[in-house]
């Protein structure tokens, strides 16, 4: 259904994971959609390839499907900092890990089949959004649009376009990406922390890993100094040979205040995003893909705006409480000490953080947590 004078019902500006989430879940309402991205398939990205029990729920939702065999299962959370180690499981279903351009050739299969046209190649230079309808601007055409969707990642220039930039919070920190030829020897995602930096290894086959290393300040050679820091992590993976080329990121934690505004929505990283270190990334730009195939529907795109803070809400807690156990290298050793022996708190955190307990159960482990650092 197209309303009279439109090229489109709704026209998305990028073809990430975000951008083709929305186009599924509009198409599955009945809209017209075009997807234009400025790159093409396959598109790689800095990305710790972790998908959480959630962010897997969502996608099935969608339509979207593996194969048999991509990717490798994973079943909980491990933290690790020197000879510390606690790790949890989710309570019901597993995790996986995927390399981006598989997830996401698996995502442009599913908008194909449902009808959603693909512009690849196709950089947006502009959008003129209104009250009614608006238009987005390619290098040879213009699309006439009901809707304009922003999914044009972190540093979104839809985002700009719009004025919906304005009162943003943001907090970044950076990241470096490697895959490994090796066995993963865990059957978790690993988190392993030493002074300010992080790094989190994920299995993503039956011989390969995907590690992340994060610190807060800008560095060279960043992996080389982290598995200086993380000499357990370094050594089981020296000799492995290196799957990819390493990969850069920023990685923001941005708060915008509207993620709206008359025909203009914003999915995804452009709509604000959470630390990476959470693996909520891909969740929240499916669930947020999903409420706002429904916002359209309604005809009422304030519904999205308050989904879409719902949704934020407790990644965002999260993101929070991982920053401050970096920040603070001394308590988060006692933290994770306290947890190795109450392994049970780490799991109610791991369920808070899936979605199977409320914010305010985190606040009261949280206590709980407390109660025991103090008794040490
Ligand atoms: C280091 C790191 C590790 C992470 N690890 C995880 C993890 O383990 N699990 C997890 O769930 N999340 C993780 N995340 C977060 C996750 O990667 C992001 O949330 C996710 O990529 C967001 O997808 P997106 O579609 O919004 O943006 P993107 O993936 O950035 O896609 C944006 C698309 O828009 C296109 N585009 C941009 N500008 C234009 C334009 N003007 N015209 C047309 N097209 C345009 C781009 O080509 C691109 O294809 C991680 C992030 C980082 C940085």
């Amino acid at each position: 259904m197209s309303y009279s004078g439109q090229d489109t019902d709704v026209c998305i500006v990028g073809g990430g994971p975000a951008g083709l989430a929305a186009a599924i879940a509009a198409r599955k309402k009945g809209f017209s959609v075009i997807v234009a991205d400025g790159a093409a398939p396959p598109i790689d990205k800095s990305c710790g390839e972790g998908m959480m029990p959630e962010t897997l729920a969502a996608l099935e939702s969608l339509g979207a499907k593996f194969e048999h065999g991509e990717g490798q299962n994973f079943r909980g959370i491990s933290f690790i900092q020197e000879s510390a180690h606690v790790s949890a499981d989710f309570s019901r279903e597993q995790g996986i890990g995927l390399r981006r351009p598989v997830l996401q050739g698996r995502l442009v299969e599913r908008a194909e089949e449902c009808g959603v046209q693909l512009l690849w190649n196709s950089p947006v230079t502009g959008i003129v959004g209104g009250v009614d309808a608006g238009s987005v601007q390619l290098p040879k055409r213009t699309i006439r649009a009901r809707w304009i969707v922003g999914a044009d990642g972190q540093g979104s220039r839809v985002r700009r376009w719009s004025g919906l930039n304005s009162l943003a919070r943001v907090r970044q920190r950076y990241a470096s990406r490697r895959h490994y030829r090796i066995k993963p020897w865990s059957s978790y995602m690993e988190i392993h922390w030493a002074g300010n930096i992080q790094a989190y290894v994920t299995p993503i086959g039956k011989e390969e890993v995907c590690v992340v290393v994060m610190a807060q300040a800008a560095k060279e050679n960043l992996f080389e100094s982290a598995l200086r820091e993380m000499p357990w992590l370094g050594e089981k993976l020296s000799g492995a040979q290196l799957g990819s080329r390493e990969r850069g990121a920023v990685s923001s934690m941005r708060t915008l205040r509207h993620a709206q505004r008359h025909n203009v929505a914003l999915v995804g990283d452009a709509s604000g995003g959470v630390d990476a270190i959470t693996g909520e990334g891909l969740r929240l730009a499916f669930q947020q893909a999903i409420a706002l195939a429904d916002a359209m529907a309604a005809n009422d795109l304030t519904q999205y705006q308050r989904a879409h803070r719902k949704l934020a809400h407790r990644p965002r807690l999260m993101s929070h409480l991982m920053l401050w156990l970096g920040r603070n290298p001394r308590i988060r050793s006692r933290v994770i000490r306290v947890m190795q022996e109450n392994p049970h708190l780490l799991s109610r955190l791991l369920a808070t953080h899936t979605g199977e307990e409320s914010a305010s159960q985190l606040v009261s482990a949280g206590a709980r947590l407390g109660l025991r650092l103090l008794a040490r």
